[in-house]
């Protein structure tokens, strides 16, 4: 099996790869991420996910305990009732993170658990026990589900314990059994699955919509785009070891240490709460997802500040699979926007010599990226001739981006329109997998392009709405 050592990160699963480290740190700081991987056959999903196994760090558990209970906070029925001074007596232990896989084939006693038959034919110590399943097993580690689109069209069972483990953080595992009493254990694990939605059974979102929706990221698998990722993939040439004990030794602790501490400032909260209004965006979790990636993107760059920036990288994986393509570019042009005016309202504030506090902060945390000056002057458009035009004629320009913000979003939280399912191909196949939402490649055409007509062949309602208009609408 290849270690994270052996992998030639390029730029078709770097996407794949930020998103699982992410994950690990989240999880490590005590709340799992989901993560599910699109993409065609022979493109490495399985293999990058694979190979994170060689970089997960340990946990403590409770000495012997199948169920990994940390030593503080047990919650195996076996440890959590216990006294504590027997609990402390049975020592601890360190063990690498569970890393476990359920097939797509799997049967639900396996997963779930099921009646620990030795135990029962036991001569000596006859007794009905459970042998705990994968799930909770897998607990504060990560389960990894390949061809979850098989799985959810094979297995409605299997489908509805995931839902049930991945509906809250932590999530619930029921467990029942003849001859035992039922009850439940709180799970905290990571769900990493994998799938290609051009084969049968087809994409997951079209099979179970519900499930697809539990993922917090979404990644698109894509291929290296130049010869010189594909030679490093042939020669073998890859991270030395000082690059990986940099970027995973013993600061993953730190970094999760640092996730903890941080949460998103009042701007960028009331931002998320906007997005989700304005653009109608189907699930909460969408925004709870694009949170935690922000936090933990900020924490990966051993920053306790959230940027805008991380909001905008962690937007293609939290989005893609809740709206269509044309709403999340609409939602980059916003966040564009957003940007501008801040920019712009900073400017006044220096000019009027009130720097706002962390103002000038925000900008050199990011470091050498963009020249601030720059932003500020972006904001400020010259008006088209086109514009003046309009306002000298005292009409109001139809606004396009206003027009997806509220039509386009509500229309998609009312249902499931034909265009989405369609829409959701393009999207899917997009080559290079980035996170990038202006990605050209990204785009979702519904229609071949209109080809160019000239002013007078337009009709009046085409383009212009006079302010009567737009106060009937
Ligand atoms: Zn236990």
């Amino acid at each position: 099996m290849k270690t994270l050592r052996d992998l030639v990160v390029h730029e078709g699963n770097q996407s794949l790869v930020d998103a699982l480290e992410m994950s690990i740190l989240s999880l490590m700081a005590g709340t799992p991420v989901h993560v599910h991987v699109e993409g065609l056959r022979g493109t490495g999903k399985t293999t990058v996910i694979r190979a994170m196994k060689s970089i997960l760090p340990s946990i403590e558990r409770v000495r012997g305990c199948l169920y990994n209970c940390e030593p503080a906070n047990p919650h195996c029925p076996a440890h959590r009732n216990m006294d504590p001074e027997d609990l402390s007596s049975l020592g601890t232990e360190s063990i690498p993170i569970p890393f476990l896989e359920i097939s797509h084939a799997a049967k639900l006693g396996t997963v779930v658990g099921s009646i620990d038959l030795a135990r029962v034919v036991d001569p000596n110590h006859p007794e009905v026990a459970l042998l705990p399943g994968v799930i909770p097993r897998a607990y504060r580690g990560i389960i990894f589900v390949d061809e979850i689109n098989r799985l959810a069209d094979t297995s409605p069972e299997l489908t509805d314990v995931l839902l049930d483990v991945m509906g809250t953080k932590p999530g619930r595992l029921q467990i029942e059994e003849t001859g035992l009493p039922a009850f439940i254990l709180p799970v905290i694990c990571c769900v990493w699955a994998a799938s290609n939605p051009d084969e049968e059974p087809g994409a997951l979102e079209d099979i179970r919509r519900q499930l697809s929706d539990r993922f917090d990221f979404v990644v698109n698998m894509g291929r290296p785009q130049n010869h010189d990722a594909v030679k490093r993939i042939l020669s073998g040439n890859i991270w030395g070891e000082e690059v990986l004990s940099h970027k995973y030794g013993a600061s993953v602790l730190e970094r999760a240490d640092t996730l903890r501490q941080i949460s998103l400032s009042d701007d960028l909260s009331s931002l998320l709460a906007e997005l989700y209004i304005g653009f109608g965006i189907e699930s909460l979790r969408a925004v709870e997802a694009i949170s935690l990636g922000a936090r933990a993107r900020a924490a990966m760059n051993s920053r306790t500040k959230v940027l805008l920036d991380d909001i905008r990288s962690v937007l293609g994986i939290t989005l893609r699979h809740r709206v269509d393509g044309a709403t999340l570019i609409n939602i980059g042009k916003f966040l564009d926007e957003y940007e501008s005016k801040q920019g712009k309202h900073r400017r006044e504030e220096r000019e009027q010599g009130s720097p706002r506090d962390g103002a000038g902060e925000e900008r050199s945390e990011e470091g050498a990226g963009k020249d601030p000056v720059r932003t500020d002057d972006a904001c400020i458009k010259p008006e088209s001739l086109w514009d003046r035009l309009i306002k000298s004629m005292g009409l109001t320009r139809h606004d396009m981006s206003k027009r997806h913000y509220g039509t386009e979003g509500a229309g998609l939280s009312q249902g499931t329109a034909a265009s989405r399912t369609s829409a959701g191909h393009g999207r899917r196949y997009a080559a290079g997998g980035g996170t990038s939402i202006a990605d050209p490649r990204d785009v979702d055409i519904h229609a071949p392009p209109a080809k160019a007509r000239s002013l007078f062949q337009l009709s009046g309602s085409e383009i212009l709405f006079t302010e009567e208009d737009l106060k009937i609408r």
